[in-house]
């Protein structure tokens, strides 16, 4: 019922001639691929033209992060209008390293996300616990507090546009990857909370993906999880082998 949505989240790597070399692999190799969708999403510099190289492909451009507001005085930012401007059709809100690194707390993911959805851009909103938070058997406390404030001013009629992304801190670039069952559990504990807030149906349809060492030896295995509706990828999706097995491996079979 809900189509498989797997992103490349590039971070900090690659020129604007590197991103078009990796794009063009992905475009070669699944832009007719049916049943999944892809997205990538490169640091700001290389959007513009790796936009322009998948015009006519179904793979999205996707951005980083962005600001809330439109315009203004606000060095160095770059807003979901400009981003749409420059091809962008998805913006990931709230990643763990902003979350703990770029000042992005809880309030702040709350102004990002509905300013990205104003402009009818889809939002990938991440969510997930640090290791101590696991231990300390906090994770669905943690993730219920992230999603209240990066939801709170989101209705149903979003549903859409709006994509869960859960990232535990610890398996991020870790190699040490969520199990497929604690994976699950905490993927069906957001979508019930996602009814609880938009309605059992809009909770349906919102794909939840999870992110934190996805390989191709993996990517199966959690897949097949009731509740994991795709990746968000990093280190795995820059190399165009190892990306294209995740693609692969999420489309139903
Ligand atoms: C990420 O950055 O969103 C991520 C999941 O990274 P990695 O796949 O490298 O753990």
């Amino acid at each position: 019922m809900r189509t498989p949505f797997v992103v490349g989240n590039w971070k900090l790597h690659k020129t604007i001639a590197e991103s078009l070399a990796l794009v063009t692999e992905l475009k070669n190799a699944l832009g007719a691929l049916k049943g999944v969708q892809v997205g990538v999403a490169p640091t700001f510099v290389s959007i513009n033209p790796v936009a322009k190289r998948l015009e006519d492909s179904a793979i999205a451009t996707c951005a980083q992060d962005c600001h809330w507001e439109t315009h203004g005085p606000w060095t160095g930012e770059v807003s979901p209008e400009l981003l749409a401007d420059a091809g962008v059709s998805w913006i990931i809100v709230g990643h763990s390293e902003r979350r703990q690194f770029l000042g992005d707390s809880n309030e702040v993911v709350g102004k990002k996300v509905p300013a990205v959805l104003a402009k009818n851009i889809g939002a990938i909103v991440c969510c997930g616990e640090m290791l101590a938070d696991r231990d300390g058997g906090r994770m669905l406390e943690v993730v219920d507090a992230q999603l209240g404030a990066a939801l709170a001013n989101v209705d149903a009629a979003a549903a859409s546009k709006l994509v869960i992304a859960y990232e535990p801190v610890w398996a991020i670039g870790t190699g040490r990857t969520a199990t497929p069952a604690q994976a699950q559990e905490v993927h069906k504990h957001i979508r019930s909370r996602l009814a609880g807030k938009l309605g059992q149906a809009a909770a349906d349809s919102i794909r939840i993906q999870y992110g934190g060492s996805v390989k191709p030896a993996n990517a199966e295995a959690l897949i097949s999880e009731p509740d994991i509706d795709g990746f968000l990828v990093g280190g795995a999706s820059l190399e165009a082998a190892d990306f294209i097995a995740i693609v692969k491996a999420a489309r139903p079979s």
